[in-house]
């Protein structure tokens, strides 16, 4: 608490503005009906912490949070979870298959009629599995309404171009007839970025000193029965902050991990096991760069397109902000640091790495994102890198629509599958509102 007086974390807006809207929420009647004055009062104390809340959002507040996550009864809980529970509520109304490659959405005189995919495991290159397709059967399936592509922000544009939809000129050099030139697709891909302030400690953490960090032990038995140490994501604590005072929204999320964290390596959960290790893990928020793209590089839908986030000095943030934010975001830790000197030593970046030059080459050297977005952005007629319209359908094309990371025009707040969520209820209203119409009309 004190680094954050110190730091003037939480000094945007005025106590004053911040007291009265607590008071406001607090008073409010409506919730102490409902669920009772003492559950009431619980939920509005904890909500202070949520960052999620929005009393916090409102104040555009800053300071120490918990860390939301998505599970029910101690364990993850996600999209998989609610089409499992879909196919079980409403057997025959969906199908699921796995192990299938879709390799593109066939077009009969600019109307996608069918999916086309080939039907065996691990045939997508990127997969560390990955096999030869030559002896995979090729098949089809026909829409009767229409098709809504959900591949993410890489393979949704990869699957519009192996369909000639996107940038005529790239699509004619790999051989590929255009159906319609719509050059946004691919473009404007974004992402946030994150690095990790590691230490080494010099005893473990007490929760930890049992812990196998594996499937095994009381921890593991706690968690199958839906309590314990393995019901949380491991992250002890959150902070949201500015990068510098001027800004309007804060725009830094750290959250700490007792454990070893530098990225998203192959084996990096292998490093989480160690105990002797805690990190800081820094993620800069409402990022600049909108430089980033995907570019097909063959028309076989098994090879990875080209994904190039053109980071930094390659890309759109031509005054360095985002680098200068996550540069602060590493002193700010470092100020924890010395409060806590005794108990720990920074390994990462380590003692080496001292002035703001150095800073800047360390956070573009191994800085890592992994909420990739933007790449067949939503946008008004008009606007030529329009890929969707309002109601997600592709432009130019009908019976088409996505659903995915891939329609932000800008990246999304701190965290983005919550607003992934979000666009996918917005879209189902769109489509079940559209085909209200559409049966009205007949
Ligand atoms: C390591 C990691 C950690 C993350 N942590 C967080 C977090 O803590 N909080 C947060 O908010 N976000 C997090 N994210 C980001 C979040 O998971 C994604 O932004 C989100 O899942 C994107 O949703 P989507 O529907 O666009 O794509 P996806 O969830 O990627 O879904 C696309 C699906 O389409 C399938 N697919 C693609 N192409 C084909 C094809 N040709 N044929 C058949 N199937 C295909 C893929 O297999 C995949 O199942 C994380 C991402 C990563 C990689």
């Amino acid at each position: 608490m004190q680094v954050c007086i110190d730091r003037r974390v939480m000094t945007s807006p005025g106590i004053g503005e911040r007291m009265q809207n607590w008071m406001v929420s607090f008073l409010d009647p409506s919730d102490w009906r409902r669920v009772g004055l003492a559950r009431r009062s619980w939920a509005w104390f904890v909500g202070l912490l949520d960052p999620n809340d929005w009393r916090r959002l409102k104040a555009e507040g800053e300071g120490p949070v918990f860390i939301p996550i998505t599970t029910e009864k101690g364990a993850r809980f996600g999209t998989r979870d609610l089409l499992r529970d879909t196919l079980r509520a409403s057997p025959g109304n969906l199908t699921i298959k796995l192990h299938a490659l879709v390799t593109r959405v066939i077009l009969e005189n600019k109307r996608a009629v069918a999916v086309e995919y080939l039907d065996g495991p691990h045939l997508y290159q990127a997969g560390p599995e990955a096999t030869s397709s030559a002896s995979v059967p090729r098949r089809t399936v026909r829409a009767r309404c229409e098709i809504i592509l959900a591949g993410g922000a890489f393979n949704t544009p990869q699957l519009l171009m192996l369909s000639g939809i996107g940038p005529a000129e790239d699509l004619e050099k790999l051989g590929i007839n255009v159906e319609v030139d719509l050059p946004g697709v691919g473009r404007n891909l974004q992402d946030r970025y994150e690095v990790g302030v590691v230490h080494e400690m010099r005893r473990y953490f007490d929760i930890l000193e049992h812990a196998t960090l594996r499937a095994q032990g009381p921890d593991f038995e706690d968690w199958q029965k839906g309590h314990g140490l393995y019901t949380t994501n491991g992250a002890v604590l959150g902070m949201i902050k500015r990068s510098s005072h001027d800004r309007q929204n804060p725009d830094l999320f750290m959250f700490a991990l007792p454990g070893y964290f530098s990225g998203y390596w192959p084996g990096y959960s292998e490093r989480g096991r160690e105990k002797h290790y805690f990190t800081w893990a820094i993620l800069k928020g409402h990022t600049n760069n909108r430089g980033g793209r995907v570019r097909l590089t063959s028309p076989d839908p098994c090879v990875p397109p080209d994904i190039n986030f053109h980071y930094f000095d390659e890309g759109t943030d031509a005054g360095g902000d985002d680098l200068d934010a996550v540069v602060s975001g590493i002193e700010f830790i470092r100020h924890f640091g010395k409060r806590t000197a005794g108990l720990c030593d920074e390994i990462i970046p380590g003692p080496s790495v001292q002035t703001r030059l150095e800073l800047n080459r360390f956070v573009k050297d191994n800085a890592w994102g992994h909420h990739a977005c933007g790449t067949c952005r939503i946008g008004p007629d008009g606007d030529p890198d329009a890929v969707i319209d309002s109601r997600f359908s592709v432009r130019g094309v009908k019976g088409l629509r996505i659903v995915d990371a891939s329609i932000f025009p800008k990246i999304p707040g701190f965290f983005i599958v919550s607003a992934v969520y979000m666009a996918a209820e917005k879209a189902s209203d769109v489509i079940c509102a559209d085909d209200k119409a559409r049966l009205r009309h007949f």
